[in-house]
């Protein structure tokens, strides 16, 4: 709660609430904070824990895996946020088209209890950083169209994913299209992005950077949100959080 009247104090808009280590369990304590968020106009979105792993071949792992983005989901319901993020899984020693059957599989049981336990939030698949991970644009959005949700997607993942590449104009737009054309032009009024500074090598992702000490082109990132009218959220994920945040927000509101 003071994380959210800090951040609005500073004019901060919109906060994703980290849940990546476990879920909190007190259904007083969302409703507390949906109502803090109301009074303060503050767009909520969760990162899930990260200790998931939808396609682990033990059982008990992707049972816990399960329940743990769908009390995330639950809670963040309760809490009066719009979407909440996933790491979804690890390839392990599977082929990518294997992890995606189980992928799809494990999403369409946590969204079993969609309709009972979180009707109104949207479960986001990340685009993810490392090769090792599941999580392509293409991956994400396959799912997302199938069962009617919408991924997270960090573009500084995909950058170190590509070691390089997605950091121009052109690119942005290209993914901008790539989104509307699996899940409609409309999809991009309300998207659920992530965006920061980002090492990278040959398998992807090492580390989050603050913005001026990486080699992101944030300011053409935030032009392209611009011309395009992107709506929606975008979380900085930056190590210098409040500062990158505001950083961004400004520059937003500059153009
Ligand atoms: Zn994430």
């Amino acid at each position: 709660m003071e994380g959210l009247r800090r951040a609005h104090a500073l004019g901060i808009t919109a906060m994703e609430i980290e849940w990546v280590q476990n879920v909190p369990g007190d259904p007083q304590r969302m409703k507390e904070i949906r109502k803090v968020a109301g009074e303060l106009t503050m767009h909520l979105t969760v990162h899930a824990p990260y200790y998931v792993n939808l396609n682990s071949p033990e059982r008990a792992k992707l049972a816990a895996s399960k329940q743990r983005v769908l009390k995330a989901l639950a809670m963040g319901q309760l809490a009066g946020v719009t979407s909440v993020c996933v790491h979804a899984a690890f390839y392990l020693k599977d082929d990518a088209e294997t992890a995606f059957s189980n992928v799809r599989r494990a999403v369409e049981d946590i969204l079993e209890k969609r309709r009972k336990l979180f009707p109104d939030v949207n479960l986001a698949l990340e685009t993810m950083g490392k090769t090792a991970q599941f999580g392509t644009m293409e991956e994400v959005l396959r799912i997302s169209r199938e069962f009617d949700l919408y991924p997270c997607v960090d573009p500084a993942h995909l950058h170190a994913r590509t070691n390089g590449a997605m950091n121009s104009h052109a690119e942005w737009n290209a993914m901008f299209d790539q989104y509307a054309a699996a899940l409609g032009e409309k999809a991009l009024t309300r998207m659920h992005l992530h965006f920061s500074g980002i090492a990278y090598g040959p398998k992807g992702e090492k580390k989050h950077l603050p913005l001026r000490e990486s080699d992101a082109q944030w300011k053409d990132f935030l032009r392209v949100l611009k011309d395009r009218k992107i709506g929606g959220v975008c979380v900085c994920e930056s190590p210098l959080l409040e500062k990158d945040t505001l950083l961004m927000q400004n520059a937003f509101a500059s153009f």
